[in-house]
């Protein structure tokens, strides 16, 4: 049946899960547009519109000459746009005009709020990827990048253990709680297995099974807010950041909370990739 519905892909997880890498591989699909955090950029515009005049977006332009958010920000300065998912409809119509029915949107927005505001717009057809990182990379990267901003505290690995559980469990309690549309996805299994991940994505989502990546990044790639590594070249294909291999941080709380470490193994790698190790083993 024809709908004049968008088709979304929201990212949702905790903080630094990786968002930024899964909107990319998403909008290298050829029917995916990436956006990055919409929420974020609809935040940021409200409260100074003028910041993203000298703001790169990751199609290469500043955010006020961007095929995509130029109009966008035109739409949203309306005095009748008075809310967030009022704001986000009129994005979508947009959206059609500018890249036709058959694409579908890619919003990193992550956080809980985003989902409640646009979870019964009548006009999209929502599909929930939740994106979570191994724990122990996680509790590694927040505290590297405290100490980058001259941070140290101790017990800090406890404290991003904590903050890891409870940002993942609460969205996924609602996910489930509301019976929405969505599956997990390990950060782990993304960066180790790009196509049995993506495969199983556009299963998910209902799109034709691409096979071959092409470039993460793309003129039809907008992500104006969130990571740094939307704009950086370097950082243009998937690598895995397996600092926490040769670290001892993660250690305390991931011995210590036998709950968390559980979580982490069933929910991190729920889509067992990893048996493909298993199956050559038996051949021998
Ligand atoms: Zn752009």
């Amino acid at each position: 049946m024809e709908t004049n519905k968008v088709k979304v892909i929201f990212i949702s997880g905790s903080s630094h899960s990786g968002s930024t890498l899964l909107d990319k591989v998403l909008g290298s699909h050829p029917n995916g547009v990436s956006l990055g955090e919409v929420y974020l950029t609809y935040q940021k515009f409200k409260e100074k519109p003028e910041q993203f005049d000298n703001h790169k977006c990751s199609c290469g332009v500043n955010g006020n000459v961007c095929v995509f958010w130029q109009k966008i920000f035109i739409i949203w300065s309306s005095n009748d746009v008075k809310s967030y998912n009022q704001a986000y409809s009129l994005m979508l119509d947009h959206f059609i005009t500018v890249y036709g029915k058959h694409a579908f949107l890619i919003d990193s927005s992550k956080y809980l709020p985003a989902i409640k505001e646009i979870q019964n717009l009548n006009d999209i057809e929502l599909y929930i990827i939740h994106l979570i990182k191994d724990i122990r990379s996680y509790i590694v990267s927040q505290i590297d990048r405290a100490k980058q901003k001259g941070k140290y505290r101790r017990f800090a690995n406890l404290k991003h253990a904590r903050s890891w559980y409870n940002q993942n469990k609460k969205i996924q309690d609602y996910l489930s709680s509301k019976s929405m549309n969505y599956i997990n996805l390990g950060y782990e299994e993304l960066c180790m297995f790009p196509k049995l991940a993506l495969n199983d994505i556009c299963e998910f989502i209902g799109e034709p099974q691409v096979l071959e990546l092409s470039k993460l990044e793309n003129d039809k790639s907008h992500l104006l807010t969130g990571n740094a590594m939307r704009l950086d070249p370097k950082k243009s294909a998937i690598q895995y950041d397996f600092r926490w291999f040769n670290r001892r941080d993660w250690i305390l709380p991931y011995y210590f909370w036998k709950k968390v470490r559980n979580y982490n193994s069933k929910v991190v790698y729920s889509r067992n990739y990893n048996q493909i190790f298993e199956r050559s083993r038996k051949k021998e």
